[in-house]
């Protein structure tokens, strides 16, 4: 039972249409959670979401305990040499010193930022599936796909912070150009929205999906959580198009785990939602890609706090810093 000594933490991740919202205690559980639509066109409209956000659950906090400080996870990545964060989709180059300063003058609330993937790992080797481990990758799948890694027990954040850009290893020369600029990205055919395009180009060869009547008329957008839905009910065409996704990042899995050794690989975000439809043809192809002896003294696994693993990870991240 939560006393109101208890010191809770404000985690939030802000994804590429939502905004995650919790409120968790010490041991990384979550008493309180929302999930609103994400407003970060423009870097204002940002800091009031995020402003507004922290003061709705810090009303909240007093029911539970003793409310501490704030981990924010955005989807770029943030220099740590000038703090500013860059390649932010749809936002302007920010700086987290300006966003620490505005939040902390309108809440009182000491916020830490950080890359949503590196929140992820963070949350999942803290309170998930990584407890105990020292050498870790932790691959989100969603609107991109990106990785945090812990090496030594530390997290690998590389020379600017910038380490863990998966998505962005070239698995196909021959590709279509990615966001980044470079061609044939593991992004471009396994992230959600490639994992969409993908599907709508069987549907079109093939009718049999259960899809098909609701897409091949276009009555509205299909989304990755439509084919995922699909696939956990049966569905054979939208199962084929995971086993697909699988390939492609079992090749980029292979590569990584030749490199880095690690313990264990975990598999989150939303699109894991999915499970094993997606996890067991990874598996399959990294091991046709690996050395044997790194395949065999690695488990990859789904990630253990599910679609939670990012809000978590930034509580607890503000716990380890702020205390
Ligand atoms: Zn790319």
């Amino acid at each position: 039972m939560s006393s109101r000594d208890d010191k809770l933490y404000i985690g939030i991740v802000l994804e590429g249409a939502k905004v995650k919202t919790a409120l968790v205690d010490t041991q990384g559980k979550i008493l309180f959670e929302q999930t609103d639509p994400t407003a970060h066109r423009k870097t204002e409209e940002l800091t009031r979401q995020l402003i507004e956000l922290i003061q709705t659950f810090k009303q909240k906090a007093p029911q539970y305990g003793h409310l501490i400080a704030v981990g924010v996870g955005v989807p770029g990545l943030i220099n740590l040499k000038t703090n500013k964060i860059e390649v932010l989709p749809n936002l302007p180059q920010i700086s987290t010193t300006t966003l620490y300063d505005d939040i902390m003058q309108a809440t009182g609330v000491q916020v830490i930022f950080d890359n949503d993937a590196n929140l992820g790992a963070y949350g999942e080797w803290q309170c998930g599936a990584a407890q105990g481990h020292q050498n870790v990758i932790y691959v989100t799948i969603g609107t991109g796909i990106g990785s945090g890694i812990i090496l030594n027990g530390r997290m690998w954040r590389g020379t600017t912070g910038f380490a863990g850009e998966l998505g962005h290893t070239t698995i196909n020369i021959d590709g279509i150009e990615c966001a980044c600029g470079n061609i044939g990205c593991l992004e471009t055919v396994a992230s959600g929205p490639n994992i969409v395009r993908r599907m709508q180009q069987r549907l079109y060869r093939d009718r049999t999906s259960s899809l098909t009547r609701f897409f091949i008329p276009r009555d509205r957008e299909m989304t990755p959580e439509d084919i995922v839905q699909a696939a956990l009910s049966g569905d054979e065409l939208a199962q084929v198009v995971f086993e697909r996704t699988g390939h492609y990042l079992g090749i980029a899995l292979g590569g990584l785990i030749n490199l880095l050794n690690p313990e264990m690989v975990i598999f989150g975000g939303s699109i894991m939602a999915v499970g094993n439809i997606l996890l067991n043809p990874i598996i399959a192809e990294t091991k046709q890609r690996a050395f044997g002896p790194c395949f065999d003294n690695c488990k990859i696994v789904n990630a253990q706090l599910g679609p939670l693993s990012g809000v978590i990870g930034a509580a607890i991240l503000a716990r380890d810093i702020f205390k």
